[in-house]
């Protein structure tokens, strides 16, 4: 029988497979994983089950629950100070299903979209089930940096978007207001869409996040609550990372006027409406108490700052994060020999730098979102492996 060639060409996950090694070997050390440690806080999980029991359990409309998206547009023009209206947001089946459908709203087979190298290999599994050309722009894996002269040698006019991260899975690293400014002219030079990705935005603990709905709003000398009308930044955000709800799958959207009605329509057939009492949590998660994404913010700073200085005494150099819970390490080796041999022969598990595409060839991404013990004992084991340089 006949199936698709783009799905089934499509490359098993490297992160997957260091996954399926640790699990076979118990007393592993898993590192490789990109998750909070933490369980959903208490009063989030009673507001999805009293949803539940007050009957919130039916189809909602395809942009998510009026109060929903109410508080959404507070929260995005206040913490992240993107100018919206709740009629910009669109709530999705985590930041993944928004990510997907913008890409399916922007570009169609034979069409082209930049995306990050080193990224999350979620960007690149998605353009290739739509067909889309991949142009894989660099990143500096030491300071995150993007540089425009390179995004000029590549564009072409098959170029419909391009995709940015910050801070960045897997370096940590965040964009300057500066480089997010060129950026942003680049795009408008060539007529371009950004997607933003900025799902870790509430998880910086060196330096300040900027978002690029925020540079665009200042580069059209607009005042704060005002909203571009030829806006051309799509900007993503979850609550997975920063509520710890990886599993209720419930991501949102700030999308231009010009793509509102499109992104809401597309949401009919692919998920008709996020799952309703996940919304209800949603909203509990957002005007509910903060405190437990002041202290997971601490506490991966924390964790990043033991983990830069295990390494620093082994002499082994990282890139320094400023947000997200990744260390991003060179082993200046063969990345996918050495994971794989880190798992089988020394019990810890990490991210293989080739998932996140070719500039990650020599190196290996840990995660911070793992005990204190834990990261403590993978890190000796790694420097111990003495497979890293
Ligand atoms: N964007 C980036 C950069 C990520 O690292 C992840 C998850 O790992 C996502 C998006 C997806 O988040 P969600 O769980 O909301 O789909």
């Amino acid at each position: 029988m006949y199936f698709s060639p783009a799905i089934a060409n499509m490359p098993a996950s490297g992160i997957r497979r260091i996954g399926e090694l640790a699990a076979a070997r118990p007393g592993t050390i898993t590192l490789q994983v990109g998750e909070p440690d933490a369980d959903t806080p208490a009063n989030i999980n009673a507001a999805a089950a009293k949803a539940m029991t007050d009957g919130h359990t039916h189809y909602e409309p395809n942009a998510g629950i009026v109060p929903l998206r109410k508080a959404l547009a507070h929260k995005v023009t206040t913490v992240n100070r993107v100018p919206a209206d709740w009629s910009n947001i669109v709530v999705t089946n985590g930041a993944v299903e928004g990510l997907f459908t913008v890409l399916a709203s922007v570009a169609q087979a034979g069409d082209a979209v930049m995306i990050p190298d080193p990224s999350w290999p979620n960007y690149s599994m998605m353009a290739k089930i739509l067909g889309v050309t991949e142009q894989l722009y660099p990143m500096d894996t030491r300071t995150g940096a993007i540089d425009v002269q390179v995004l000029e040698s590549m564009v072409t006019p098959a170029t419909r978007a391009i995709m940015i991260n910050s801070p960045s899975n897997p370096l940590g690293t965040l964009l300057s207001q500066e480089n997010l400014r060129e950026i942003y002219d680049f795009a408008v030079r060539h007529d371009l869409w950004i997607l933003a990705d900025e799902v870790y935005d509430q998880l910086v603990f060196n330096g300040t996040m900027v978002s690029m709905g925020r540079v665009e709003a200042d580069a059209l000398g607009l005042p704060d609550d005002q909203i571009p009308a030829a806006s051309r930044v799509i900007s993503v955000y979850s609550f997975s990372k920063t509520y710890a709800m990886t599993g209720w799958r419930v991501g949102y959207l700030v999308v231009p006027d010009a793509l509102t009605d499109a992104l809401t329509k597309i949401q009919e057939p692919v998920v008709s409406c996020v799952n309703t009492p996940a919304q209800y949590a949603a909203l509990e998660a957002l005007t509910g108490p903060q405190d437990f994404v002041t202290e997971a913010r601490a506490r991966y700073g924390e964790r990043a700052k033991l983990a830069q200085r295990l390494f620093a005494d082994a002499g082994i150099d990282v890139t320094a994060p400023d947000g997200a819970f990744y260390l991003w390490v060179d082993t200046h080796g063969d990345a996918q020999e050495i994971a794989e041999k880190l798992v089988i022969d020394h019990g810890v598990a990490v991210g293989p730098g080739p998932a996140f595409g070719p500039s990650g060839k020599s190196a290996i991404r840990l995660t911070l979102a793992s005990s204190e013990a834990d990261l403590t004992e993978g890190i000796r084991r790694i420097i111990n492996s003495g497979l890293i340089e």
